[in-house]
């Protein structure tokens, strides 16, 4: 499994039509398929290979970001827990203990190997890039020299496969960070898709001279779409204009007088946890923000950078509000219960709150409400800017570590104005389908068009020969 970090389903799907991406097309996709694949919330590197390497949503793992806080754990003075996270730098292994311990294909196949991955719990020694790949990525992000490292997952891979091995799970990092200081469609950010189909060239003709090319079951995918960011927008700013201070990276030494908590993924999500009264420990719904601050998901709203507002109402569900409109949504076993709010939108005059008389719905979907199965979710919202939203939200929101409001940007901007050093010029974590889009290519012969990456892993396995079913979010594919 190669995952091409940040590669977008449109230019991927493009770059085949054009017959740009020659050797996973005849080698690939042709005995097999192309899908559109819908990633998990928040669309954000780590959190997002969970699906892969696990079968479950970001939510259930309670790993529901980047950057996350433990409101009942910061609460807790006495007890020696995590109370707050980021994998940025050099926390990013930490990942793996801060996962509920659901096993992942490392823990499932013995022979199985990883590459560049942080998410890598139960590999042990057969992570063939343990502690060099903080490294290796510090020399790229010094010398900004991204193609040295696809060159050597490339050059690992070949050398892994020269062993008798189960699976390999191999990240080609080149797409993500070039979109991320060029934009998602600049000449070099294409080169890297170009270089990851020369890769996949190398290593089918290598394991054809292995002669075991026709034993191999083969997938490429991706964690998130990206898009070209041109607005910075600074929720701690913000927040702490309206008196509420915020607590956040990289200054998380300094505590005292703070009101909020502000954790970034993807520069395009963010968790929002709020100190209610004196007390960290509980959940805020929304009625208590807005005791707190009567205006402030209204304000939120009014700015352009902030696309939609989910916040944990009293009655266990969430209310999602953009400036189109408003919904309710509750998580019943495999349900989802979704109600666009009958009321007038919250704000009526916005322009842009198109046709009034339906367009309540927060992701201006049109005749979806009730009780929802998983699937028809998907099937009913896989075209629209928002595919798979309402269950995407359901997800997150089992995280006990997920915030008493997220927010998700405005595609064109992000949510960090500052201490991203150098500038990114391109931003992923929303739930917009510009990052939750990503492409699925498999020599295995998949019916389906479009499908969630949570569903790959449970597929993968029973490909695999795995007839023992394992437990995860995902559904089999065959
Ligand atoms: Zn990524």
């Amino acid at each position: 499994m190669i995952l091409a970090d940040g590669a977008r389903e449109d230019v991927f799907r493009a770059l085949l039509a054009e017959g740009k991406l020659p050797h996973i097309q005849n080698e690939i996709v042709k005995p097999g398929a192309y899908a559109k694949g819908v990633t998990v919330f928040p669309s954000t590197t780590g959190p997002a290979y969970f699906p892969f390497l696990t079968g479950f949503h970001p939510g259930t793992l309670n790993v529901p970001g980047i950057r996350w806080f433990d409101k009942a754990a910061y609460a807790n003075a006495a007890k020696k827990m995590v109370k707050f996270r980021s994998y940025v730098g050099i926390e990013t292994f930490l990942i793996n203990s801060d996962m509920e311990k659901m096993p992942t294909v490392f823990d499932l196949l013995p022979q199985s190997f990883s590459i560049f991955n942080s998410v890598c719990r139960g590999a042990g020694r057969r992570n063939l890039t343990k502690i060099m790949r903080i490294w290796y990525w510090y020399y790229a992000h010094l010398t900004d020299r991204w193609e040295f490292l696809d060159q050597e997952a490339l050059a690992k891979t070949l050398k892994a496969i020269e062993k008798d091995f189960r699976f390999l799970f191999v990240v080609f990092p080149g797409i993500d960070e070039y979109s991320h200081l060029a934009h998602p469609h600049h000449d070099k950010t294409i080169d890297h898709y170009r270089f990851l189909d020369d890769a996949v060239g190398k290593i089918v003709s290598q394991l054809k001279e292995k002669g075991e090319w026709d034993d191999t079951l083969f997938w490429i995918v991706s964690d998130h779409g990206l898009s070209a960011t041109q607005s910075h927008f600074c929720v701690n700013t913000f927040m702490e204009k309206r008196g509420l201070p915020p607590f956040y990276y990289p200054k998380v030494f300094h505590r005292n007088g703070k009101k909020v908590a502000n954790m970034v993924s993807g520069n395009g999500m963010t968790h929002l946890y709020f100190k209610n009264g004196h007390d960290w420990g509980a959940p805020t719904t929304r009625e208590d923000i807005n005791q707190i601050d009567p205006t402030l998901i209204e304000d939120l709203i009014q700015e352009a950078a902030i696309d939609i507002v989910a916040i944990r109402n009293s009655e266990g569900g969430v209310d999602i509000v953009s400036k189109r409109g408003e919904a309710k949504l509750k998580l019943l076993d495999d349900k989802v219960a979704y109600s666009p709010s009958p009321l007038e939108p919250v704000l009526s005059e916005v322009e842009g709150g198109e046709g009034r008389g339906e367009g309540k719905d927060p992701f201006g979907y049109k005749n979806i409400s009730g009780l929802l199965s998983e699937k028809e979710i998907l099937d009913k919202t896989i075209d629209t800017d928002y595919p798979d939203a309402p269950w995407q939200l359901a997800q997150i929101f089992k995280a006990s570590r997920t915030g008493d409001i997220v927010l998700s940007a405005t595609p064109g901007y992000d949510l960090r104005l500052k201490y991203e050093v150098p500038e990114h010029k391109g931003s992923h974590g929303s739930i917009h389908r510009e990052h939750m889009m990503t492409p699925v290519a498999t020599n295995a012969p998949l019916p389906q068009k479009y499908l969630r990456t949570v569903d790959i892993f449970p597929t993968m396995l029973q490909l695999m020969g795995k007839t023992k079913s394992v437990p995860s979010d995902g559904i089999l594919l065959l």
